[in-house]
């Protein structure tokens, strides 16, 4: 494969970040975190690109589980998403371990355009679905091992700002040195009704992206770095190996109305080639993904027909909807082994 094709490309970042996932060191070291914080924490964020909390967080693959929709909209009555937070938190209580899901929203300090286009760059009413999403989880699991929380994310710094239960706001990017006992304190004022051993989980979060913010302000990055530059449309599951930062917009085949996310998705992306921030010779790639833990039997078989699936109802839609964009398209159908974050190409398209 030609490293230079979008698809090469997003195949040597697959092979970067599954070899680091499945290295023994790294196994072994993803072992050790998961023992010492054993909270399964998930991550309800919008589909855009710029939004990578294990990267804002300085958290390697595999600790946070994300899920992907136009911005960050869910609802735990969607059919489609319900079964999956079931298996979600079933599996956690069975293993003994309780569950964080974390509602998000994003916005841009900088500029409001730069903000959430899944709500016509409106950070209020981004901020007030969170908050909703966040009380549907209350609504369902009570505030025990299943304790929901409201984070904002905010672009420009690549900063977290932490919605405590006691109703104050905290941006980390105007939190700068604190010793662990200072943030320890500052998450039990947040969340004074939260288990301890969730406490102490979030702190790795919250002082990774205390760090992180460091990092983005020494490197004094120019504004358009902080603009939409996806090159990737993602359907489907199982991304987390896309470990980089304004790579891909990601959708999850969760929202019933999966049609009107995919075409808004396809829009972004071709509004990323109209308005110069990537050059369509350099690559896009429509890719879907499905994901199977069993690499044996029908579990893997029917990940195979979920992404094949996923890919045909892409290609209608973008056909129907945003058809300038298809003729830049490569195509990528894959399904991916959770064990290892391996991607199969089922089928790897690149017509020009
Ligand atoms: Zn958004």
């Amino acid at each position: 494969m030609d490293k230079h094709t979008g698809i090469g490309k997003l195949l040597e970042i697959n092979k970067l970040h599954a070899g680091r996932y499945d290295a023994p060191e790294s196994t072994l070291a993803r072992r050790l975190y998961r023992a010492s914080h054993p909270t399964e924490i998930g991550v309800f964020k919008c589909m855009d690109g710029r939004l990578h909390l294990p990267v804002m967080t300085n958290t390697a693959v595999g600790i946070l589980q994300p899920w992907r929709n136009l911005g960050g909209k869910f609802n735990l009555g969607w059919p489609g998403l319900l079964y999956t937070v079931r298996e979600w938190v079933s599996y956690a209580i069975s293993r003994g371990r309780n569950c964080m899901p974390i509602a998000t929203y994003h916005f841009s300090r900088g500029d409001e355009h730069r903000g959430c286009k899944g709500f016509n760059y409106d950070t209020k009413a981004a901020i007030k679905f969170s908050q909703e999403l966040k009380e549907q989880f209350d609504r369902v699991f009570g505030k025990g091992p299943v304790y929901a929380v409201q984070m904002g994310i905010e672009t420009d710094l690549e900063a977290l700002i932490l919605h405590g239960d006691n109703g104050d706001m905290v941006d980390l990017s105007e939190i700068s040195e604190q010793s662990t006992d200072d943030l320890q304190k500052l998450i039990a004022k947040l969340y004074p009704d939260m288990p301890p051993v969730m406490q102490a989980d979030l702190l790795p979060i919250v002082s990774g992206n205390i760090a992180h913010i460091k990092d983005i302000r020494a490197e004094n990055r120019p504004i358009a770095k902080a603009e939409h530059q996806e090159w990737v449309l993602g359907i489907g599951r199982g991304f987390d190996w896309l470990h980089e930062i304004n790579t891909a917009l990601l959708i999850g085949p969760y929202d019933p109305r999966l049609w009107k996310t995919i075409a808004v998705g396809a829009g972004l992306l071709l509004d990323n080639i109209n308005s110069g921030r990537i050059n369509p010779q350099d690559g896009v790639v429509l890719i879907t993904s499905a994901i199977y833990r069993d690499p044996i039997g029908s579990n893997r078989n029917l990940a195979e027909e979920k992404t094949k699936f996923l890919h045909d109802f892409a290609v209608e839609v973008i056909t129907a909807e945003v058809p300038d964009l298809l003729p830049h398209l490569e195509h990528l159908t894959t399904t991916v082994d959770m064990n290892t974050r391996v991607l199969d190409v089922l089928e790897s398209i690149n017509p020009k």
